[in-house]
């Protein structure tokens, strides 16, 4: 039907994927003292979004969801609604 899903296709393989840890540029590992990065993973009620929305690959998306449990934890991220 149509065209556009085939070009974005294209696209998203030059890219090498949407995972932002895979890029070449990206830091080599998730931060859990990086709140400000995390919170882009989150919701304004503190609900981490999955990983088709993400689009962060499986073993990042695992990596970061560990990352806001220790940043959880430790007190730098809510668990859930406004702070
Ligand atoms: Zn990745």
């Amino acid at each position: 039907m149509s065209s556009d899903y085939g070009r974005e296709k294209q696209d998203f393989h030059l890219n090498g994927g949407r995972c932002r840890y895979c890029a070449k540029n990206a830091p080599p590992t998730v931060d859990y003292k990086d709140v400000n990065n995390l919170q882009k993973f989150m919701s304004p009620q503190g609900k981490l979004f999955d990983r088709k929305r993400l689009g962060n690959c499986a073993k990042h998306q695992r990596a970061v969801a560990r990352a806001v449990k220790r940043a959880r934890f430790l007190g730098l991220l809510r668990y859930s609604g406004k702070q």
